[in-house]
Protein backbone atom coordinates (compact mmCIF):
# COMPACT_ATOMS: atom_id res chain seq x y z
CA UNK A 1 0.00 0.00 0.00
CA UNK A 2 1.22 3.28 -1.07
CA UNK A 3 0.35 5.84 1.20
CA UNK A 4 0.89 9.83 0.18
CA UNK A 5 0.40 12.67 1.73
CA UNK A 6 -0.38 15.99 0.29
CA UNK A 7 1.13 19.15 2.52
CA UNK A 8 0.81 22.80 1.84
CA UNK A 9 -0.22 26.22 2.29
CA UNK A 10 -4.46 26.67 3.19
CA UNK A 11 -5.79 28.11 -0.30
CA UNK A 12 -2.71 26.62 -2.24
CA UNK A 13 -4.76 23.85 -4.43
CA UNK A 14 -4.29 21.10 -2.67
CA UNK A 15 -7.98 18.90 -2.66
CA UNK A 16 -7.54 20.33 -6.49
CA UNK A 17 -4.56 18.26 -6.88
CA UNK A 18 -5.25 15.58 -4.90
CA UNK A 19 -8.80 14.95 -6.25
CA UNK A 20 -7.29 14.92 -9.52
CA UNK A 21 -4.39 12.77 -8.84
CA UNK A 22 -7.09 10.09 -7.26
CA UNK A 23 -9.20 9.69 -9.99
CA UNK A 24 -6.29 9.86 -12.08
CA UNK A 25 -4.88 6.60 -10.06
CA UNK A 26 -7.88 5.16 -10.86
CA UNK A 27 -8.82 5.45 -13.77
CA UNK A 28 -5.29 3.25 -14.40
CA UNK A 29 -7.49 0.55 -12.22
CA UNK A 30 -5.51 1.28 -8.94
CA UNK A 31 -7.81 0.91 -6.02
CA UNK A 32 -7.60 4.59 -4.36
CA UNK A 33 -8.42 5.77 -0.91
CA UNK A 34 -8.44 9.94 -0.31
CA UNK A 35 -9.01 10.67 2.97
CA UNK A 36 -9.51 14.70 3.77
CA UNK A 37 -8.40 16.50 6.77
CA UNK A 38 -9.62 19.75 6.88
CA UNK A 39 -12.57 21.39 8.92
CA UNK A 40 -14.07 22.56 5.54
CA UNK A 41 -14.34 19.02 4.21
CA UNK A 42 -14.35 19.56 0.70
CA UNK A 43 -11.83 17.70 -0.40
CA UNK A 44 -13.66 14.82 -1.71
CA UNK A 45 -16.35 16.96 -3.03
CA UNK A 46 -15.23 17.28 -6.94
CA UNK A 47 -15.01 13.65 -6.75
CA UNK A 48 -18.37 13.02 -5.23
CA UNK A 49 -20.13 15.30 -7.90
CA UNK A 50 -19.93 18.74 -5.54
CA UNK A 51 -21.51 16.89 -2.27
CA UNK A 52 -20.40 17.32 1.21
CA UNK A 53 -20.28 13.98 2.34
CA UNK A 54 -20.67 13.25 6.50
CA UNK A 55 -17.42 13.28 8.14
CA UNK A 56 -15.96 10.96 10.82
CA UNK A 57 -15.50 13.56 13.03
CA UNK A 58 -19.28 14.46 13.35
CA UNK A 59 -20.57 10.69 13.34
CA UNK A 60 -18.57 9.84 16.16
CA UNK A 61 -19.61 13.28 17.53
CA UNK A 62 -23.24 12.17 17.16
CA UNK A 63 -22.97 8.31 17.50
CA UNK A 64 -19.69 7.36 19.03
CA UNK A 65 -17.35 4.86 17.53
CA UNK A 66 -19.21 2.07 18.13
CA UNK A 67 -22.19 3.06 15.98
CA UNK A 68 -20.35 3.96 12.66
CA UNK A 69 -20.43 1.64 9.73
CA UNK A 70 -18.13 1.62 6.44
CA UNK A 71 -21.32 2.85 4.01
CA UNK A 72 -21.60 5.75 6.90
CA UNK A 73 -17.66 7.18 6.58
CA UNK A 74 -16.99 5.34 3.07
CA UNK A 75 -18.35 6.93 -0.19
CA UNK A 76 -17.34 6.13 -3.35
CA UNK A 77 -16.88 8.36 -5.62
CA UNK A 78 -15.69 9.10 -9.55
CA UNK A 79 -13.73 5.80 -11.03
CA UNK A 80 -14.72 4.18 -7.96
CA UNK A 81 -12.22 6.69 -5.54
CA UNK A 82 -12.96 5.60 -2.06
CA UNK A 83 -13.53 9.17 -0.49
CA UNK A 84 -13.23 9.92 3.66
CA UNK A 85 -13.34 12.91 5.15
CA UNK A 86 -12.07 13.65 8.71
CA UNK A 87 -13.46 16.61 9.45
CA UNK A 88 -12.78 18.86 12.58
CA UNK A 89 -14.08 21.71 14.45
CA UNK A 90 -14.85 24.99 12.97
CA UNK A 91 -12.21 26.16 10.02
CA UNK A 92 -9.31 28.41 11.82
CA UNK A 93 -9.62 26.92 15.43
CA UNK A 94 -7.62 23.51 14.86
CA UNK A 95 -7.97 20.05 16.22
CA UNK A 96 -4.93 18.81 17.09
CA UNK A 97 -5.47 15.88 15.46
CA UNK A 98 -8.27 14.53 16.72
CA UNK A 99 -9.90 14.45 13.43
CA UNK A 100 -7.75 12.46 11.49
CA UNK A 101 -7.06 10.26 15.00
CA UNK A 102 -10.50 9.45 14.97
CA UNK A 103 -10.59 8.90 11.63
CA UNK A 104 -7.61 6.50 11.52
CA UNK A 105 -9.00 4.44 14.34
CA UNK A 106 -12.74 4.30 12.64
CA UNK A 107 -11.31 2.90 9.54
CA UNK A 108 -8.85 0.61 11.29
CA UNK A 109 -11.81 -0.86 12.99
CA UNK A 110 -13.74 -1.05 9.62
CA UNK A 111 -11.42 -2.68 7.88
CA UNK A 112 -11.34 0.32 5.52
CA UNK A 113 -7.88 1.68 5.81
CA UNK A 114 -6.76 -0.15 2.59
CA UNK A 115 -5.89 0.27 -0.98
CA UNK A 116 -3.44 0.33 -3.72
CA UNK A 117 -2.63 3.97 -3.11
CA UNK A 118 -4.07 6.53 0.20
CA UNK A 119 -4.29 9.79 -0.87
CA UNK A 120 -4.26 12.31 2.33
CA UNK A 121 -4.92 15.97 1.83
CA UNK A 122 -3.91 17.79 4.63
CA UNK A 123 -4.40 20.68 5.73
CA UNK A 124 -0.68 22.50 7.01
CA UNK A 125 -1.47 25.61 8.31
CA UNK A 126 0.10 27.16 11.38
CA UNK A 127 -3.46 27.16 12.11
CA UNK A 128 -3.35 23.80 12.67
CA UNK A 129 -2.20 21.78 15.58
CA UNK A 130 -2.54 18.08 14.68
CA UNK A 131 -1.39 18.99 10.67
CA UNK A 132 1.87 16.81 11.82
CA UNK A 133 -0.35 13.66 13.04
CA UNK A 134 -0.23 11.55 9.90
CA UNK A 135 3.41 11.72 9.77
CA UNK A 136 4.08 11.07 13.60
CA UNK A 137 2.34 8.16 13.45
CA UNK A 138 3.57 6.51 10.24
CA UNK A 139 0.30 7.02 8.26
CA UNK A 140 1.72 9.60 5.92
CA UNK A 141 5.10 8.03 4.61
CA UNK A 142 5.59 9.83 1.51
CA UNK A 143 4.83 13.99 1.79
CA UNK A 144 4.44 16.05 -1.43
CA UNK A 145 4.83 19.97 -1.04
CA UNK A 146 2.23 21.81 -2.91
CA UNK A 147 3.15 25.26 -3.05
CA UNK A 148 3.23 28.25 -5.78
CA UNK A 149 6.03 30.33 -6.53
CA UNK A 150 4.64 33.21 -3.82
CA UNK A 151 6.53 33.54 -0.82
CA UNK A 152 3.95 32.72 1.78
CA UNK A 153 3.68 29.73 0.10
CA UNK A 154 7.12 28.51 0.15
CA UNK A 155 7.26 29.70 3.86
CA UNK A 156 4.87 27.55 4.56
CA UNK A 157 6.35 24.50 2.34
CA UNK A 158 9.47 25.07 4.32
CA UNK A 159 7.74 25.03 7.73
CA UNK A 160 6.38 21.41 6.70
CA UNK A 161 9.78 20.82 5.68
CA UNK A 162 11.25 21.32 9.62
CA UNK A 163 8.21 18.90 11.06
CA UNK A 164 9.49 16.27 8.21
CA UNK A 165 13.00 16.74 8.86
CA UNK A 166 12.02 16.57 12.67
CA UNK A 167 9.88 13.49 12.34
CA UNK A 168 12.15 11.42 10.23
CA UNK A 169 15.27 11.67 12.34
CA UNK A 170 13.32 9.67 15.17
CA UNK A 171 13.63 6.31 15.50
CA UNK A 172 10.25 5.41 14.51
CA UNK A 173 9.61 8.02 12.06
CA UNK A 174 8.78 6.35 8.57
CA UNK A 175 8.09 9.69 6.87
CA UNK A 176 10.29 11.40 3.86
CA UNK A 177 9.95 13.99 1.54
CA UNK A 178 8.84 12.79 -2.22
CA UNK A 179 9.25 15.52 -3.59
CA UNK A 180 7.21 19.27 -4.62
CA UNK A 181 4.95 20.01 -6.94
CA UNK A 182 4.32 23.52 -8.04
CA UNK A 183 0.68 24.79 -8.04
CA UNK A 184 1.69 27.82 -10.21
CA UNK A 185 0.14 31.36 -9.27
CA UNK A 186 1.60 33.01 -12.75
CA UNK A 187 4.91 34.47 -10.75
CA UNK A 188 6.92 35.16 -13.08
CA UNK A 189 10.42 32.37 -13.29
CA UNK A 190 8.03 30.20 -11.21
CA UNK A 191 8.88 27.04 -12.45
CA UNK A 192 12.57 28.05 -12.15
CA UNK A 193 11.93 29.55 -8.80
CA UNK A 194 10.21 26.73 -7.21
CA UNK A 195 12.55 23.94 -8.58
CA UNK A 196 15.82 25.68 -7.23
CA UNK A 197 14.03 25.84 -3.72
CA UNK A 198 13.02 22.00 -4.02
CA UNK A 199 16.90 21.50 -5.06
CA UNK A 200 18.12 23.54 -1.73
CA UNK A 201 15.64 22.24 0.63
CA UNK A 202 17.37 18.57 -0.99
CA UNK A 203 14.41 17.42 -3.61
CA UNK A 204 12.98 17.38 -6.65
CA UNK A 205 10.47 19.28 -8.36
CA UNK A 206 8.36 16.06 -9.60
CA UNK A 207 5.15 18.10 -11.24
CA UNK A 208 4.37 21.77 -12.52
CA UNK A 209 0.94 22.60 -12.67
CA UNK A 210 0.14 25.82 -14.69
CA UNK A 211 -3.01 27.65 -14.18
CA UNK A 212 -5.76 27.21 -16.56
CA UNK A 213 -9.19 28.52 -16.29
CA UNK A 214 -10.60 24.50 -17.27
CA UNK A 215 -10.13 23.91 -13.28
CA UNK A 216 -12.60 26.35 -12.60
CA UNK A 217 -15.06 25.56 -15.09
CA UNK A 218 -14.24 21.54 -13.83
CA UNK A 219 -15.36 22.99 -10.38
CA UNK A 220 -18.52 24.52 -11.50
CA UNK A 221 -19.06 21.72 -12.86
CA UNK A 222 -18.50 19.51 -9.63
CA UNK A 223 -16.45 16.97 -11.62
CA UNK A 224 -12.12 17.07 -11.24
CA UNK A 225 -10.75 17.88 -14.67
CA UNK A 226 -9.53 14.47 -15.41
CA UNK A 227 -13.42 14.31 -15.54
CA UNK A 228 -14.61 17.52 -17.23
CA UNK A 229 -12.47 17.50 -19.79
CA UNK A 230 -10.44 14.36 -20.53
CA UNK A 231 -8.73 15.72 -23.40
CA UNK A 232 -7.46 18.48 -22.41
CA UNK A 233 -3.91 19.75 -21.55
CA UNK A 234 -4.89 20.03 -17.51
CA UNK A 235 -6.00 16.91 -17.22
CA UNK A 236 -3.03 15.18 -19.42
CA UNK A 237 -0.73 17.08 -16.73
CA UNK A 238 -2.82 15.70 -13.80
CA UNK A 239 -2.70 12.05 -15.26
CA UNK A 240 1.35 12.54 -15.90
CA UNK A 241 2.00 14.07 -12.12
CA UNK A 242 -0.17 10.85 -10.72
CA UNK A 243 2.00 8.45 -13.39
CA UNK A 244 5.12 10.11 -11.70
CA UNK A 245 4.10 10.17 -8.15
CA UNK A 246 3.29 5.98 -8.83
CA UNK A 247 6.80 5.42 -9.88
CA UNK A 248 8.57 7.92 -7.67
CA UNK A 249 11.23 6.33 -5.52
CA UNK A 250 13.20 9.18 -4.24
CA UNK A 251 12.17 9.67 -0.33
CA UNK A 252 14.50 12.82 1.54
CA UNK A 253 14.65 13.52 4.66
CA UNK A 254 14.99 17.80 4.00
CA UNK A 255 16.99 20.06 4.95
CA UNK A 256 14.72 23.27 5.44
CA UNK A 257 16.14 26.63 4.83
CA UNK A 258 16.41 30.29 6.90
CA UNK A 259 14.80 32.27 6.55
CA UNK A 260 16.64 35.13 4.78
CA UNK A 261 18.13 32.49 2.14
CA UNK A 262 14.28 31.89 1.62
CA UNK A 263 13.55 35.54 1.10
CA UNK A 264 16.85 36.18 -0.42
CA UNK A 265 15.99 33.12 -3.10
CA UNK A 266 12.50 34.38 -4.19
CA UNK A 267 14.21 37.77 -4.15
CA UNK A 268 16.51 36.21 -6.98
CA UNK A 269 14.16 35.27 -9.43
CA UNK A 270 11.55 37.97 -9.05
CA UNK A 271 12.34 40.51 -11.97
S1 LIG B 1 -5.88 17.41 12.19
FE1 LIG B 1 -5.43 19.46 11.55
S2 LIG B 1 -6.16 19.55 9.44
FE2 LIG B 1 -7.13 17.82 10.39
S3 LIG B 1 -9.05 18.61 11.15
FE3 LIG B 1 -7.60 18.71 12.82
S4 LIG B 1 -6.83 20.79 12.74
FE4 LIG B 1 -7.75 20.34 10.78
Amino acid sequence: MKQIALYGKGGIGKSTTAANISAALALRGLDVLQIGCDPKRDSTRMLVQGRLIPTVMDLVRERGDAGISREDVVYTGFAGVKCVEAGGPEPGVGCAGRGIIATFQVLERLGALCADVVVYDVLGDVVCGGFAMPMREGYAQEVYLVTSGELMSLYAANNICKAIARLSSRTRGTCRLAGVICNARDVRGEEELVGEFARRIGSTLVGFIPRDPVVQQAELNRKTVVEFAPESRQAAIYRDLAARILENRRMDIPVPLGMEELETLAYEFTP
